[in-house]
């Protein structure tokens, strides 16, 4: 029976393969993590992190304590978990955290000490990362900070146990940008002056600048859910994503009719109009209006007219009828669509396109580890 609503059929045996692909670049002594920030990319973050650590993952970064929370659980007690954002000034929430295991990372000197406090008061050791901002300006210990904690390392670490040194590349996806030998050279240059650690640098794209860059554990996400890490060369990753949608009606048009809002979109022809069980609600965002290609049966439908709440309309003219048939379902990305291709036509990046899938799009798991 084709589905009712649209889904996202998650490939795990190919997500599993590009961790292995990515380690096989980086070699043995660097360890790859894993970023399931924002529901693993909008894919649903405990069967991606489940997936992951069957594969072999053990490092797991998430953006929000409540995010880390949601995977923490679903994981052998030899992962670790991260936390991006440290929960510093909400003290309960830090508690809960130390006391799940979750790791967070620390980004500036005052909430430093906020995890000093607290490990002092509750009378034990607390594992923590520290982000060393080394150019990006954004989240991380400004350089100033990076000067008094290397000159107080022993006090301001006490009760503290740095489980990581990390930093984070501006333009890892913009190769032979001056930027990003900078940053590994400032980052190199700051571990050489702090205690010993293991030392973290690259995402996805930092993984393909080489060896110089990767220190001893990587944190790509976009890599790993198929999306290209290299934008000059062909993608690498195998397929993960694929967003499909049922035809729910197929109209014929004549003519100078209109099709959709604002009747954009003018027939010039006698022809037939597929309409989409998927519109902006689903993350099939609005500027894909007129612009996006999905795929039915096998042939290209371009849509046309504007993309809707929950409706998407396509031309089906040249399409046979008995591919182009309401029930039909129609591919929006995979088998040829990538997601890069479709967030460039959307004018944004496969993450956004990704991570704005909408909660109406369910999540369907393909490739092993179906639980
Ligand atoms: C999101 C994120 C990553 C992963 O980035 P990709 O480009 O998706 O590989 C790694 N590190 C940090 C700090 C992040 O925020």
């Amino acid at each position: 029976m084709p589905p009712r609503n649209p889904q996202v059929v998650v490939d795990l045996s190919n997500l599993a393969w590009n961790y292995r692909f990515l380690g096989g670049l980086t070699g043995a002594e660097t360890t790859i993590g894993a970023a399931v920030k924002a529901n693993a990319y909008g894919l649903g973050d405990k069967r991606v992190a489940a997936a992951l650590y069957s594969a072999g993952c053990r490092n797991f970064f998430a953006a929000t304590p409540d995010e880390a929370s949601n995977i923490r659980p679903n994981l052998g007690d030899d992962a670790t978990v991260f936390a991006l954002h440290d929960a510093c000034g909400h003290p309960q929430d830090m508690e809960q955290m130390a006391a799940a295991g979750i790791v967070p990372v620390v980004n500036h000197l005052a909430a430093l000490e906020e995890w000093r406090r607290l490990a002092s008061k509750i009378g034990r050791r607390i594992r923590i990362a520290v982000h060393l901002d080394t150019g990006i300006n954004r989240l991380g210990m400004p350089p100033d900070e990076q000067e008094i904690l290397i000159a107080e390392a022993q006090g301001l670490l006490n009760g503290l146990e740095v489980r990581l040194w990390m930093s984070h590349l501006a333009c890892a996806d913009e190769f032979g940008r001056d930027e990003n030998d900078a940053q590994r050279d400032a980052f190199a240059a700051v571990l050489a002056r702090l205690p010993k650690a293991p030392a973290s640098l690259c995402n996805s794209s930092g993984i393909f600048h080489g060896k110089g860059f990767h220190f001893d554990l990587a944190r790509p996400g976009i890599a790993l859910y198929g999306g290209n890490p290299v934008p000059h060369m062909p993608n690498p990753m195998r397929e993960v994503v694929k967003l499909i949608s049922p035809v729910l009606q197929i109209r014929n048009v004549d003519t100078g009719m209109a099709v959709g809002y604002g009747a954009t979109h003018r027939v010039a022809s006698k022809g037939r109009v597929a309409t989409l069980a998927l519109g902006y609600a689903d993350g099939y965002i609005r500027s894909l209006s007129g612009l996006g290609v999905v795929n039915i049966g096998g042939f290209s439908a371009p849509v046309i007219g504007r993309i809707s709440m929950d409706l998407t309309t396509v031309d089906v003219t040249g399409i046979p009828e008995s591919a182009a048939y309401a029930g039909a379902v129609a591919t929006v990305i995979g088998d040829g669509i990538s997601i890069d291709s479709v967030a460039a036509a959307a004018g944004t990046i496969s993450y956004e396109l990704l991570t704005g899938l909408g909660t109406r799009v369910e999540r369907v798991y393909t490739g092993g580890g179906e639980q």
